[in-house]
This record gives structure tokens, sequence and C-alpha cells, in this order.
């Protein structure tokens, strides 16, 4: 296995101390069949429940992300890039985070004995925070954003690895096992639908490489805050309005690394964005707790952008499957 440009396609070892290429180009992995992934460090990963719900006339599946152990999707990408790490003998990480990511991270990277430093916007809520500090990682807060704890970390990484779930190919190779589950569990059939919330991208990339792997790809329609929807701009050919502070914290990304990409990804799905006022993501989290599901409001987006995209209907047989993609404690 080896990292490659997808630009100029120059070659880099896994313990690259670089995180892009020298042309600027992202990172892609390179895997032959024969190479296979460690997994000595385990936190007890399982398969998510798949469950169904029903909104009115609308009925949709709810894939339970937010019960993965350290609460959040992330622990899919998290637990790949973390044993693959540590197989290589890293032993100090750091990385940059809204939350997810960075407790996701700091909890395999403890498990793995590794040190770990997070670099997270200083308005983070307190509940991350003291997760990621649970886990024995250090915390910078870095004020102005969410961009700005990406610029501070760069700067600041020392003789550490930078861990990024944005940037590391490993990463988005541990979130392929979505796609496997959501196909095993609708009986070897690939969802016709998938919504997600979309920030970073880092689900809807990791879904795209797992079902390419498959070989069929569901319709992808991502879903992000009116307040801050750069691919929502991108992908509608829309002027970019200032961006704002919404309460699905977790998809505050104001230029996502990957923006390219994900465009080209909705696209190749025949996919689609959809933007959702917050008191729409309010009232989707409300429905979703009064029915016993305790997620954050990232994950309520998804399905505030699900009944957005079906409000004239959908057929009975389509199959859709949103993401929880956090659990609610964390907020
Ligand atoms: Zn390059």
């Amino acid at each position: 296995m080896y990292f490659y440009c997808e630009t100029c396609k120059k070659k880099y070892p896994l313990n690259s101390h670089s995180y892009r290429c020298t042309c600027g180009g992202m990172f892609r992995l390179h895997k032959d069949q024969s190479d296979e992934l460690t997994r000595e460090i385990s936190l007890g990963e399982f398969q998510t429940p798949l469950l169904p719900i029903r909104t009115g006339k609308l009925d949709f599946l709810l894939k339970l992300e937010n019960l993965l152990p350290t609460g959040s999707f992330k622990d899919r990408g998290a637990c790949t890039l973390i044993n693959e790490l540590h197989h290589l003998g890293i032993k100090k990480i750091a990385l940059d985070s809204a939350g997810n990511a960075g407790a996701s991270i700091a909890a395999y990277a403890g498990a793995a004995g590794m040190d770990c430093t997070v670099y997270v916007p200083d308005d983070i809520s307190d509940a991350k925070v003291a997760q990621i500090e649970d886990y024995g990682a250090k915390i910078v807060k870095v004020p102005n954003g969410r961009m700005n704890a990406c610029a501070v970390v760069k700067e600041n990484l020392g003789d550490a690895y930078y861990a990024s779930h944005v940037y590391n190919p490993l990463f988005f190779e541990g979130m392929k096992s979505m796609a496997r589950e959501m196909v095993e569990q609708l009986g070897g059939a690939v969802p016709d639908y998938v919504f997600m919330p979309v920030g970073n991208g880092t689900m809807l990339i990791g879904l795209f490489q797992g079902f390419m792997d498959i070989g069929r790809l569901p319709h992808f329609v991502a879903v992000q805050s009116k307040k801050c929807a750069p691919l929502y701009e991108a992908y509608h050919g829309l002027p970019p309005e200032p961006k704002r502070t919404t309460i699905a914290s977790a998809i505050r990304i104001e230029k996502p690394k990957r923006l390219k990409d994900m465009v080209e990804i909705i696209r190749a799905s025949s996919g689609d964005v959809v933007a959702v006022e917050d008191a729409d993501i309010l009232q989707a989290r409300k429905f979703l707790g009064a029915h016993g599901i305790y997620v954050e409001m990232t994950s309520a987006a998804a399905l505030a952008g699900a009944e957005k995209y079906f409000q004239a209907g959908k057929p009975d047989n389509y199959k859709v499957v949103l993401p929880m993609t956090g659990n609610g404690l964390k907020r």
C-alpha cells in the first residue's frame, strides 16, 4: 500500500510526514488485492443497526452510527487509520477537528498508546472537549473557527504525524465498511438513496469509495445548513454567501478541502445537494428524540433534508438510508 498524488501520480509511503503532494495535489490510497488492513486495536466496533422509521407518509431507514464506540461514524475511519499508523510504528500524532473526528481518533490513539494532540475551534462544546481529554489526548483551542484550527495544526506539527481525517486516505478507507454493511442489511441490494449531512465530506467520499468497490452507487444527497452551504453553492453554481454559525456544528466547514471531489461524486451518483433551515434541523431532531433516537443536531439535518427532498412524496419501494452521524450527548 502507498499514497499517490491524485494530480501528478507521485508516490509517497504511508508513514510520510507529507500530508499532500509537493504539487499541491491530495493523496489517494493505492491498495493491491493482496494488501490487508491490520486490526490489532479495537474498541468493540460492530455492524450498526438499520432501523426503519416513518415520518407521516415517508419511510426511511436510520443507520445508527451514533451507537459506535465513541458515539460517531468517524470511528470507522479512526479505527483503520490508527491501526495502520500503529502498525507503522508511529507514536505521536496531531490533528484538527470540530469534535467528532477528534474524539474518535483520540480514543483509538489512546488504545494504541499514542501521544495525541487535537486542535479544535475554541467554540467547541464542553462535552466534546471533556470526551477528547478523557481519552488522554491534549486539546489546543484555536480562535477564529474550524478552518483556522486546520491552519494552526499544520504549522505546529513538529515530529508528530498529521493524522487528518480530511487529508489521510486511510481514514476514507475505513469509512467504506458502512457501504458494505448497508448492502448486507438490505439483502444484497444497494440503497436507492443515502441522505447525509456534509461538511468536509468524509462520509460522502468514504461511502462513494465503498459503493464503487461494490459496483453500484445509490443516489447521494448531501444536506447542508443554509447558514453554511459551500457544497450547495458549488453544486448549484450559486454565488457564495457569507458563512454563519449553524446549530449543525459538525458540518460548519466554510472551505472544505475536497469540494471538487464532492461535486463530482454527487454528479456521478445522479444525486443532489439540499440546503435546509436550522429551524427544520431542530424540528427533525425533536422528532427523532421523541421517537427514542438521541442524536446530535448534525444527524437530524439528514432527516430534514430527506423530508424536504421528498415533500411531494416518494415511491414506497425506494430504500432511503439516513446515517445518524453522532450521539446527542455530544452537544
Ligand atoms: Zn502531485
